[in-house]
């Protein structure tokens, strides 16, 4: 957080205090009514339905860019459940609406489809008491699950609300779907029409309001290669891509906020006695802050040119080697303001269930919207999920109803 002067940053606080308890009010005085108290009440009653849910999204395999069966089950979900309008867009997200009084606030929630795995992964789930086993599990069958039980539970209750709710079962967030999903939604799908969106991604009860950022770039590096011996002199591209490593390696990147870089992968030549044609590496580097982000991107790419130019040099050869680098990721970085009225409403609920109220920072879809100034905000799905992007990725479901009831109350708040 910046403070400029302390006038502002008083006058900031007491604004941000006015509408806390405006919207802690909102959210306690929701707890009263009898609709809202229905719909938190179907929330826990159905949850093992949800967990049904979980596993059966779960048990569709869905690949980075092969969402499209998971995508067709949530598909006919929305539609067994009596959304409106239920479509597939040009990316492969699934959009299902719930009409409120007028069209806007329009509100919309989103859960992802895809996950880290590969085509081919034993997807099935196994089930060990309150523990549920499986690739992808709960990152994000666990989401989806909550997406679709919170439609169960605004219908079952019949919730009136003045906003409309659009919900969306996304493509492409995680790794390199680089959130086309979420791109596709913003840029075209529902161009101008969102006002507040929140994201299902991960567990417990966190709200997630910073979005860290992340470039992610496939260096190679060519030159002709040739004979270690007899072609000895030659500028070598793995020489070139050493010295930019060493270059990387010594970058300064601010602490606060928080800026990283990271060569993740090298690769290239074809044997001990050659000089290579080709190296490649590809390298991450991420920040909350857009601006730290550019900076920290630029030093990258100066990084790379000199250490092309220095490894031309020292052989006397001129532009022998080359370089492309490739951006293969681009998440945005961004945040939404901890006084801005969805954050507020998020932390309002969460104490109005007796939850712990704290903000924190992660990578997800709702990077995209934050990046447009649209307010956005990440929750987690309930329950307890560990080895997230593993094989052996697990949910532990005890009390999960929690992180249920935390959704279907905040949709009803953001609804309005
Ligand atoms: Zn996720």
């Amino acid at each position: 957080m910046r403070r400029a002067v302390a006038a502002a940053a008083a006058m900031t606080l007491a604004v941000a205090a006015g509408a806390a308890q405006e919207k802690r009010t909102m959210a306690a005085d929701l707890l009263k009514d009898p609709a809202v108290k229905a719909a938190l009440d179907a929330a826990k009653a159905n949850e093992p339905q949800t967990i049904e849910d979980q596993i059966r999204f779960c048990e569709v395999a869905a690949p980075p860019f092969k969402e499209a069966a998971r995508g067709n089950l949530l598909k006919s979900t929305f539609e067994q459940l009596g959304l409106q309008n239920v479509r597939v867009d040009k990316a492969g997200n699934v959009l299902g609406d719930r009409s409120g009084a007028g069209p806007r606030p329009r509100f919309v929630i989103a859960a992802h489809l895809d996950t880290v795995f590969p085509e081919g992964t034993d997807v099935t789930v196994k089930r060990e008491g309150a523990v549920l086993r499986g690739p992808g599990i709960a990152d994000d069958c666990r989401g989806l699950a909550v997406l679709v039980a919170t439609v169960r539970a605004l219908k079952e209750a019949n919730i009136q609300t003045p906003g409309s709710i659009t919900f969306v079962a996304d493509v492409g967030e995680e790794g390199l779907g680089d959130l086309r999903g979420m791109k596709q939604l913003f840029n075209e799908t529902m161009k101008g029409e969102v006002d507040r969106f929140v994201s299902i991604d991960g567990t417990g009860v966190s709200i997630t309001n910073v979005a860290v950022g992340s470039h992610r770039y496939r260096v190679t590096f060519k030159g002709p290669g040739g004979h270690s011996f007899g072609a000895f002199g030659l500028a070598n591209p793995i020489g070139a891509m050493g010295r930019a490593i060493a270059k990387i390696s010594d970058l300064p990147v601010p602490r606060e906020p928080k800026t990283t870089f990271n060569v993740g992968r090298v690769g290239g030549g074809t044997s001990v006695n050659a000089i290579p044609f080709e190296g490649w590496m590809e390298v991450d580097m991420r920040s909350a802050d857009p601006a730290a982000l550019a900076s920290v991107d630029a030093n990258f790419h100066k990084a790379v040119d000199s250490a092309v130019a220095e490894e031309n040099e020292r052989w006397g050869k001129p532009r022998m080697i080359t370089v492309t680098k490739d951006l293969v990721g681009d998440r945005p970085a961004g945040s939404t303001p901890e006084d801005a009225p969805i954050v507020q409403t998020a932390l309002a609920v969460n104490r109005a269930l007796g939850f712990a109220a704290t903000l924190g920072e992660g990578s997800t879809d709702a990077n995209l919207p934050m990046s447009l100034r649209i307010q956005a905000v990440t929750i987690g799905a309930g329950g307890r999920g560990t080895g997230a992007h593993a094989l052996d990725e697990a949910f532990d479901s005890t009390g999960a109803w929690q992180g249920t009831q935390r959704a279907v109350l905040l949709t009803i708040a953001l609804a309005r």
